[in-house]
């Protein structure tokens, strides 16, 4: 199968659904490719990262907060209203050396003469065999979350002690966010000093809420079966000795994959990975907008997801526009 396309939008999330709003709403007919079904904890399908939380209280309009899941399914039936066509699927292979641009989906090809990249971002995970159970138990609510800002005011974590894991600025951060709703938080680093920058790790060290676990790692989190985290046992680094620690939460601060693999190679990137734009939303390659989370390593959030999508939908529309009245395109 092949088909030929003014807009295609790679990604479901916050990012790809206002870039598909817009660009539906522009009568550009945009074809999303959406993500597929998910595959489990780190990488998610249809909706993005918003359909593997709980209640998201900070996405302006919802007054008595939203469940991530539903905010994601209205964003889906908001941009059907307008036409959007859907492929529930990943793009498996991108070629972006000509125009226009050839984007596959397994053996079927799409062309298309823009193409905006909203393929979001995956947590990084320590890969214990428990982190998965427990999530599947409750979300970030059941204790184990990639996202102090998102989840950290949850009641379960009220009080409490809580461990972030991480070194660096990251870590920092989100141990100091923390402190707002914990009763102690402990930054378990496997190294004996953090790489945040030397202001956070002043503000680390000198808070009096948090304490530094040096030379430790997870090697468990307790307890999958209750579905809820109720302690780790900890690895030294340097002896090896097990220890033991109560806590209610774990909070990963281990970094951030971009899900930018596909265009490696074909437009620039920093060294994460994350693709590097200018002017906001735009790409090294002329008619190549990239938006949300797999450019931006530093806010990421949904309403900032949502606001880069609109902005990669604007300047492509403008691009396409130009190009068809005949004026050189620069966008
Ligand atoms: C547990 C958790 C809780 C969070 N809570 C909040 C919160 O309360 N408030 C808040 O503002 N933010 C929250 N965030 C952050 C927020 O979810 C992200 O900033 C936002 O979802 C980023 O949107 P995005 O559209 O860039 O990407 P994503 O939401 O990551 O979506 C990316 C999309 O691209 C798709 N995709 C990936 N590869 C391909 C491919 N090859 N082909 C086609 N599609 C592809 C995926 O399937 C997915 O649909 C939370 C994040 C997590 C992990």
């Amino acid at each position: 199968m092949s088909s030929e396309n003014s807009i295609i939008i790679l990604g479901s999330g916050p990012a790809g659904y206002t870039a598909a709003l817009y660009t539906a709403r522009a009568n550009l007919n945009p074809l999303l490719i959406d993500g597929g079904v998910g595959m489990g904890q780190g990488m998610q399908g249809q909706g993005g990262q918003l359909t593997i939380t709980t209640e998201v209280e900070n996405f302006p309009g919802f007054p008595e907060g939203i469940m991530g899941p539903e905010l994601m399914t209205r964003m889906r039936e908001q941009v059907a209203r307008f036409g959007v066509r859907f492929v529930e699927d990943m793009a498996t292979k991108v070629d972006l050396s000509e125009r226009p641009f050839k984007v596959w989906v397994n053996d079927d090809l799409y062309t298309t003469r823009a193409l905006i990249i909203a393929t979001g971002a995956s947590a990084r995970w320590l890969g214990l065999d428990e982190e998965k159970p427990v999530w599947e138990g409750g979300l970030g609510g059941a204790g184990v979350s990639a996202c102090a800002t998102c989840d950290g005011a949850m009641p379960v974590f009220r009080n409490k002690e809580l461990i972030v894991v991480g070194g660096g600025d990251t870590a920092a951060e989100e141990a100091l966010y923390l402190t707002y709703y914990a009763s102690r938080v402990y930054i378990v680093h496997r190294r004996d000093q953090l790489r945040a920058s030397m202001v956070m790790q002043q503000r680390v060290v000198n808070h009096p809420k948090i304490t530094v676990l040096w030379n430790k790692v997870i090697q468990k989190i307790h307890d999958p079966e209750k579905k809820q985290v109720t302690g780790v046992t900890l690895k030294d680094t340097v002896t090896g000795e097990l220890s033991e620690k109560e806590i209610a939460g774990v909070f990963m601060a281990i970094g951030h994959k971009p899900n930018s693999e596909l265009f490696s190679g074909q437009i620039d990137m920093d060294e994460v990975g994350y693709i590097r734009t200018h002017h906001d939303v735009r790409t090294t390659k002329l008619g190549v907008y990239a938006c949300g989370d797999v450019q931006d390593s530093e806010y990421r959030q949904a309403i900032s997801a949502a606001g880069s999508g609109c902005m990669a939908a604007i300047q492509a529309e403008r691009f396409l526009a130009a190009e068809d009245a005949g004026v050189h395109a620069e966008w």
